[in-house]
């Protein structure tokens, strides 16, 4: 922000924004560089790296990202790693550690300058054991508590979340639902999931297993699904289940290039990509009908199909959902495309530091 936006933001007078602006740059802490506001000239304020850094890492069921950002919120440097589809709890929690050393080497960073990380995974999280709240989806994680663990692994405090969880909140702090309140993020990938915004805020259930539409059940006869259940909706939308309907007529593809195809026009790519749209419809009608969301953001691998996937999912919430819900309601693909969660991860490490007490904390070491 400009110094005169601080000085409105926080009712200070402009004197003393800029005195505490001038102390803060001379520890370190903040930077200054000229920008123009509405034709004129201004001084921007953003928090320097010397602050610190945080790291995001989002565990996907077949890739792995990390990333370091500073405390203004910017990515610095990140990595993408994929993995296989049984990964375990250990061995990657043990390789994002060695990522984030990797990366702070980068970037020049001492290890102490990492100020907390913040993971992701595609499961729910029991917020009362800090464990994968369930043995099937992710059997690899069960019985790990990923904070404590990954804790012993660095030194910075650690903040986990699911991260369909984390998605929603990338993108009402960066993308598509920035000022809504009410909002559902659904993340279509390998897996599928939802993060719930409830008047602005995560709504995490009570222990932590709300927004599991992968797992809603569309035919109780259906095929057997990873969680133990019949017919859930990943049973018919995810991924691996697309990939696999178009064994017989394209041979095996990856996910990239049935998106390219689908791009291209092929029939048998879209008929896949637009019958997954139908199917996570029918369950987001139900949840437009439960709560009643002002904004629907579709994210994960599969959004990049696009309108392919949201027309007709927008199509059975109309014709599903009650209709003052289905009215309300805009279907958008995400803004932050495959780094949402990752995005959202950073976020969570960010909200997870006392700014203020830490600022002061370290003010008082330069200045004094
Ligand atoms: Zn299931």
């Amino acid at each position: 922000m400009t110094q005169v936006e601080l000085a409105e933001l926080t009712g200070l007078s402009a004197a003393t924004v800029s005195n505490i602006v001038k102390e803060l740059a001379a520890g370190g802490l903040v930077e200054l560089s000229s920008t123009t506001r509405s034709g004129r000239r201004a001084t921007q304020v953003s928090l320097a790296r010397a602050a610190g850094v945080v790291a995001g890492v989002d565990f996907g069921e077949r890739h792995l990202r990390v990333a370091l950002a500073d405390t203004s919120h910017e990515v610095l440097t990140e990595q993408r790693l994929p993995l296989a589809s049984d990964h375990r709890g250990d061995a990657e929690l043990d390789r994002a550690a060695l990522l984030i050393a990797d990366l702070l080497d980068k970037i020049g960073a001492e290890p102490h300058e990492l100020l907390a990380v913040g993971i992701g995974l595609p499961a729910p999280i029991d917020t009362v054991s800090g464990q994968v709240g369930s043995t099937t989806l992710m059997p690899g994680w069960t019985g790990i508590a990923i904070a404590d663990a990954f804790a012993g692994r660095t030194k910075a405090p650690v903040f986990v979340d699911n991260s369909a969880n984390l998605g929603a909140l990338a993108e009402h702090r960066y993308g598509a639902a920035r000022g809504r309140s009410n909002v559902a993020y659904i993340e279509v990938s390998y897996g599928i999931g939802a993060g719930l915004l409830l008047d602005g805020r995560v709504f995490r259930g009570s222990t932590g297993t709300a927004g599991e539409i992968g797992h809603m059940t569309l035919d109780e006869n259906g095929a057997i699904c990873k969680c133990g259940n019949r017919g859930c909706l990943e049973t018919y939308a995810s991924a691996e289940v697309l990939l696999h309907s178009l064994r017989v007529s394209h041979g095996a593809l990856s996910l990239r290039d049935m998106l390219r195809l689908a791009a291209h026009g092929d029939v048998g790519c879209r008929r896949v990509l637009s019958d997954a749209g139908r199917h996570v419809g029918t369950a987001v009608a139900s949840l437009c009908n439960l709560f009643n969301p002002e904004l629907v953001v579709v994210g994960g691998a599969l959004a990049a199909a696009g309108e392919v996937l949201t027309h007709p999912m927008r199509d059975v919430v109309d014709r599903f959902a009650i209709p003052s819900a289905a009215a309300s309601v805009e279907v958008v693909v995400g803004e932050l495309g495959e780094r949402a969660e990752l995005r959202g991860a950073i976020a969570l490490a960010l909200a997870g530091i006392d700014t203020s007490s830490f600022l002061a904390s370290s003010l008082d070491d330069k200045v004094s």
